[in-house]
């Protein structure tokens, strides 16, 4: 072999074969989403925790911001869940206060069959780390605290197979928007911006992309169990 041709092969082949690679695993992995087997698109509402001037968890040093990360988690979740097939609303796509009431208006009113809030968590204690999800369970709508536990322990499983991260649980409580609005809803605390090691997964866009995954593949699970 030619010295010239067989540098070309030692240089690039590597390349190609990494290439040929990654397009025969799009090929092979179709996204199977369970909108196109329940034959009904369904409506997720998708709430950014906090906004404008109500920044949420936050700190100077590290810089550090809950509302910056629930919109970009949320904007990630809209898109993938979009891509599947869902009709996706959200609450808020900019930094903009939206209030409580509002919120549940926005779910209530666009009849969505799912609602997800996003939030991360802080403690003053800096030992507290990892993922849970809450949903509400009022006397008055048994079905739909039972959806809602179910899609909690849907969501919690996939953004902790995605992530890695120590899961908390699935807990019940009386937040505002999961309580008030009408269809199956969770809150999911994404991680402690008060730890150090989870705040530095945190800033990392590729992380937050984990945790967005996670949520749309339970949401998704959620309905293919349910059909
Ligand atoms: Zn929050």
């Amino acid at each position: 072999m030619r010295r010239g041709v067989f540098f070309f092969f030692v240089l690039f082949l590597p390349f190609f074969c990494v290439n040929a690679a990654i397009s025969k695993e799009r090929r092979s992995s179709p996204v199977a989403s369970a909108v196109k087997e329940i034959g009904i698109i369904p409506t997720i509402v998708i709430d950014a925790g906090h906004g404008g001037l109500n920044l949420g968890a936050h700190m100077k040093t590290p810089f550090c911001e809950e509302k910056r990360f629930t919109l970009l988690t949320a904007r990630l979740v809209g898109k993938y869940l979009s891509h599947l097939g869902y009709r996706v609303v959200m609450t808020r796509a900019t930094d903009t206060f939206i209030s409580l009431p509002r919120r549940v208006e926005i779910a209530n009113h666009s009849h969505g069959d799912l609602f997800v809030s996003i939030h991360f968590n802080s403690s003053r204690n800096p030992i507290p780390q990892g993922v849970e999800v809450f949903f509400s369970e009022t006397n008055e709508d048994h079905h739909r605290a039972l959806q809602s536990r179910k899609l909690a322990a849907s969501v919690l499983s996939r953004v902790i197979r995605r992530t890695k991260a120590a899961s908390r649980g699935v807990k019940k409580a009386d937040f505002y928007v999961i309580r008030e609005t009408l269809m199956p809803s969770i809150l999911v605390e994404g991680g402690f911006i008060s730890n150090a090691h989870e705040r530095s997964f945190l800033k990392d866009p590729r992380y937050i992309e984990k945790i967005a995954r996670g949520i749309v593949e339970g949401i998704d699970h959620y309905y293919k169990i349910a059909k």
